[in-house]
């Protein structure tokens, strides 16, 4: 793991969300995409080196809307970055974490990303992610 990739704010409203993170943070967002495999639309800010992806249900199945009937509003998910994401799968579920996808997948953002299940990580949802060259 090299460093924290983002931080994903499950949020109802993203225009309503991008305005607000907008005047909190003082800067717009760099990026707004849709992930159709996952039914969000996300939008990512950049502080420094760090992002913040705020994410979107567009659908009543979609992970984020079963989270934000669970849980309300708020923090999703923590993403780190690696170097070769294959590997570190591998190495996870040889440590003995399970993975929800145990091989990659197109995330936003131009990465290969992988979550681990919340029940191997303290209730932490953990995405692990990988830049496409
Ligand atoms: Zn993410």
């Amino acid at each position: 793991m090299k460093k924290i990739e983002h931080l994903g704010i499950a949020v109802k409203d993203i225009s309503a969300s991008n305005e607000l993170f907008s005047k909190l943070l003082n800067t717009t967002p760099y990026k707004e995409e849709s992930v159709e495999s996952e039914g969000v639309i996300t939008s990512f800010f950049k502080i420094g080196e760090s992002k913040i992806e705020l994410l979107q249900a567009t659908h009543a199945e979609s992970p984020i809307a079963k989270f934000i009937e669970k849980k309300g509003e708020g923090i999703h998910h923590i993403a780190f970055n690696v170097e070769d994401i294959d590997q570190e799968i591998e190495r996870l579920q040889k440590e003995g974490f399970e993975m929800i996808h145990k091989t990659p997948k197109k995330g936003a953002d131009n990465m290969m990303i992988a979550f681990l299940h919340p029940k191997s990580t303290n209730g932490v949802l953990i995405e692990i992610c990988q830049e496409i060259k």
